[in-house]
């Protein structure tokens, strides 16, 4: 049996709308781009919502609305993707690297109280594998002059409180890359929520397209008006139809894929629960519900006399594909060089990063072969007990 890390659900659906959009004459952004726009920012209850070219684009105009300046500090988890960080060195700003809880992977309140100074301008919290970050005791403790930008590119959908993930903060940045619970090959969405949401859609949408007052794609449709004007520097972070038709698609499935996920993720847990001594399963605290977009677990390492490298690469020779979300920023040279952080502020990080392994997870995933990947895991695991 072949079990590859993920496989993107793609039906024949994505297919018919694609070639709709080639059909029509009009790839960029245009009329499907609205719509999908219109149906993401119903469907996490914002009060609007910005398709652009990735989570990473998203991020980096959410920081320019806020007025990110050279020398700001944005504080960021350890256990992330390069993307939330290097878009506050964009700025010439500082990426505060803290610490995280070792139970959810997500950052640490108390990290970030340690980490505030006066000169804080935001944070970006992550929903580490679409479990949501403690966000009530975030804004408690960001106040009413820090930023929370939502780095939710795990998170769709997910719930904390109640609340959707992408109604909760001013800011949410989602992604759509490939590998993502909903995907457009490439892409992202920036949902906005409270009293400045037309402000800060509006000016979204300015900058997405080099800060021009008036899409190409009404001028055509409309009266093939030619006159446009520049009103600000913008970026080329525009989504096109193509990605939007396929986004449509995968929004209206996003339920059922979740549930197929989340089906896949308990299971895991509940074969698992048998050797507990030597694995933790990814936790699901009371009031958050995951998207399980990734299965994390944690070998006990105290009991095995066998690293966490051998037993994926030992995985890996039974074509079992598993990954490690994620190596922690501090770790990369270019941050350690650029920011001196010490690996001492980082021990449950460290923990954390030498004995997490992501399992493989994807919608269609078989019962079978989650039972083969656990198979094979609790036989390495078993035969290098110390
Ligand atoms: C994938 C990812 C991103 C970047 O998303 P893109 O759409 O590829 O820009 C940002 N943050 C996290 C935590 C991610 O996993």
């Amino acid at each position: 049996m072949k079990i590859p890390f993920y496989k993107p659900s793609l039906g024949k659906e994505e297919y018919r709308e694609v070639k709709k959009v080639l059909d029509s004459g009009w790839l960029t952004l245009g009329e499907k781009t609205i719509e999908f726009e219109n149906l993401f920012k119903k469907y996490v209850n914002a009060d609007d919502a910005v398709a652009v070219s990735s989570c990473t684009a998203g991020l980096h105009i959410c920081l320019r609305l806020i007025n990110l300046k050279p020398g700001d500090e944005v504080i960021v988890p350890a256990n992330t993707f390069t993307a939330t960080a290097e878009v506050v060195k964009y700025f010439n700003a500082v990426p505060v690297i803290v610490d995280i809880d070792y139970k959810t992977g997500n950052i640490l309140p108390e990290a970030i109280e340690r980490n505030i100074t006066s000169r804080t301008k935001a944070i970006i919290p992550v929903h580490f594998a679409g479990l949501p970050a403690d966000i009530d005791k975030i804004k408690k403790l960001a106040g009413s002059k820090i930023k929370i930008i939502e780095d939710s590119a795990h998170a769709l959908p997910a719930f904390y409180k109640n609340k959707k993930i992408g109604e909760i903060s001013e800011f949410t940045c989602f992604s759509f890359y490939a590998t993502k619970p909903v995907t457009t090959g490439d892409g992202g969405m920036i949902t906005f929520k409270g009293r400045n949401y037309k402000k800060n859609s509006k000016l979204a949408r300015l900058l997405r397209l080099h800060g021009i007052s008036s899409y190409a794609w009404k001028r055509y449709k409309e009266k093939n008006l030619w006159f446009y004007k520049v009103l600000t520097w913008g970026y080329k972070y525009n989504i096109t139809d193509i990605q939007s038709a396929i986004g449509i698609v995968q929004l209206k499935k996003a339920d059922k894929l979740w549930e197929k996920r989340r089906k896949i993720a308990y299971y895991y847990n509940l074969l698992l629960k048998s050797a507990s001594d030597l694995v933790d399963i990814p936790c699901e605290p009371e009031n958050m519900v995951s998207s399980w977009h990734l299965c994390v677990i944690k070998l006990n390492l105290k009991k095995l006399k066998i690293s966490r490298e051998e037993v994926i690469y030992r995985l890996s020779k039974k074509d079992i594909m598993c990954g490690v979300h994620f190596i922690p920023l501090y770790r990369h040279p270019f941050y350690k060089k650029e920011y001196k952080y010490k690996i001492k502020d980082f021990k449950n990080s460290e923990k954390f990063y030498k004995s997490a392994i992501s399992l493989p997870l994807y919608p269609d995933m078989k019962k079978k072969e989650v039972e083969y990947v656990v198979e094979n895991l609790l036989e390495i695991l078993k035969k290098n007990i110390r």
